[in-house]
């Protein structure tokens, strides 16, 4: 436990120290093209390290008892080198990327030196030329193919004027060799660039679309914020609207029924009629604005307010006060197993007494109005229906039943309603977050279906 916990730290000291030695951001815009390339070299450099020690001290082990000193030496150099590269402090990091680049040429030219090592040598001024071209300015991605190129000429040449360079090769071989080296690092000095460029480009694109949508966002929000203003407002203006009608409006009703009461025998029958449309009329607007005020309530819950709300109470409640409408349609009623809810129970009431007062106003002439309530859990939501045998709404009509204002029959005559009852339905629901929808059949009947949450 203690040793892996010690390793756990070397590890984490040896990452820690590399890091600050190796990547440095400053100044480089995130997920461009500098920005990988860093990333690159720190990470090469997390490998490098130990890989070259483990590498390089057997092989100068065997050399020093081979007695290939010289080999052993240069060995040892170049590990020195790699380990300040990645090690030793205030040493710029431009400068790391060049050495370990120059250090990995260092090693190739005195593996060509030793003739058995020639293939090792190759591969080294090839991953030297890889190096520079991912880690360097991309500009000078060319450069190391040159550089390979250069080489490979002049090792060449001094294969040519020296002929005991390398015994058992003669200069048609090795530019058979070599000539795959300089097509090997032209075709990555031309592909390397195209391809990092197009993963810096695709990371810049990806951050403009975010910084783009993030600026819609923020512009979506802020409109958001002021529709709700603005309604709120609205909102604020309808309900000290009604609640202010009320009074005078009271007032009116009050003395158009005293009128009726006291003066309607002395009025000639053109003036009782007129006194009846002015009794009507007072009564509906007293209506309308008590629907609007209760719609301007509606919207205003407080969830801390949650309480446990009995719902075959409230429908066995509801039933009292819809008394004279449910003899007079000669309606029933019918109920059972009704849970009790966590819910806000004023709202609720509203919903429910809406509902059945709509169930019993829109009935059917033909039959007698048969009103079903069930409920059943559906997840964590309680789902309510009230179903009725009446009119039925046009399938074209459903959704706008629930707008402010909206009735089927527009044409006046019909007294019974202000359309703003189902609307009240939609705002109380959403309100205590839930979901109001009907189905309905022409002549058959509707359901509405409401949820509310219930935890
Ligand atoms: P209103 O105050 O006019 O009843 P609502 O918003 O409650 O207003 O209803 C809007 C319209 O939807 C009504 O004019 C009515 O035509 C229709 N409607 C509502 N409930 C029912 C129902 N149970 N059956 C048939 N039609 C209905």
């Amino acid at each position: 436990m203690k040793w892996s916990s010690a390793l756990s730290k070397l590890i984490q000291t040896y990452h820690r120290t590399v890091k600050e030695r190796c990547l440095n951001m400053a100044g480089v815009p995130k997920y461009s093209m500098a920005y990988w390339q860093n990333i690159l070299f720190a990470q090469a450099m997390l490998f490098i390290l130990p890989a070259s020690v483990i590498a390089t001290l057997p092989g100068i082990t065997y050399n020093l008892f081979s007695q290939r000193y010289v080999l052993a030496i240069l060995d040892g150099m170049s590990l020195c080198i790699v380990l300040a590269i990645g090690l030793l402090g205030k040493i710029q990091v431009s400068y790391r990327k060049l050495l370990l680049v120059v250090v990995t040429y260092f090693v190739g030219f005195y593996s060509m030196a030793y003739s058995n090592l020639m293939p090792v040598g190759i591969l080294y001024f090839f991953g030297a030329g890889m190096l520079g071209i991912l880690i360097l300015p991309m500009r000078y991605a060319f450069l190391w193919s040159l550089i390979n190129t250069a080489i490979s000429l002049a090792y060449g040449m001094a294969m040519y004027f020296n002929a005991g360079l390398h015994p058992k090769m003669g200069i048609m071989e090795w530019m058979y060799i070599s000539l795959n080296l300089v097509f090997f690092s032209f075709l990555s000095s031309w592909l390397l660039p195209r391809l990092m460029a197009g993963i810096g480009g695709a990371f810049e694109r990806q951050k403009k679309l975010a910084n783009a949508l993030r600026q819609e966002h923020r512009r979506v929000a802020e409109a958001l914020q002021q529709v709700e203003g603005k309604s709120r407002e609205i909102e604020e203006m309808v309900y000290f609207a009604s609640h202010d009608l009320q009074d005078p409006l009271r007032m009116i009703n009050g003395f158009v029924t005293k009128l009726k009461q006291h003066k309607e025998e002395q009025l000639d029958d053109k003036g009782k009629e007129y006194l009846n449309f002015a009794l009507d009329g007072g009564l509906r607007m007293q209506h309308i604005v008590q629907n609007l005020l209760e719609l301007s309530r509606s919207g205003q819950v407080k969830k801390s307010r949650r309480e446990e709300v009995d719902l075959l109470r409230l429908v066995q409640n509801l039933e009292k006060i819809l008394a004279e409408d449910i003899s007079k349609s000669e309606a029933t009623v019918e109920y059972y197993r009704l849970p009790k809810v966590q819910s806000h129970a004023q709202l609720l009431e509203n919903v429910m007494q809406n509902l059945l007062t709509n169930a019993i106003k829109y009935r059917h002439p033909e039959r007698k109005p048969h009103i079903a309530i069930t409920a059943e859990r559906k997840g964590e939501n309680c789902q309510i229906a009230v179903a009725d045998n009446g009119l039925g709404i046009a399938l074209e009509k459903r959704e706008r039943v629930f707008e402010a204002f909206y009735r089927i029959d527009s044409s006046g005559n019909d007294q019974r309603g202000t359309g703003i009852g189902l609307a009240i339905v939609k705002k109380s629901v959403e309100a205590l977050g839930g979901k109001v929808w009907l189905q309905s059949e022409e002549n058959k009947g509707s359901t509405f279906y409401f949820t509310i949450p219930d935890t």
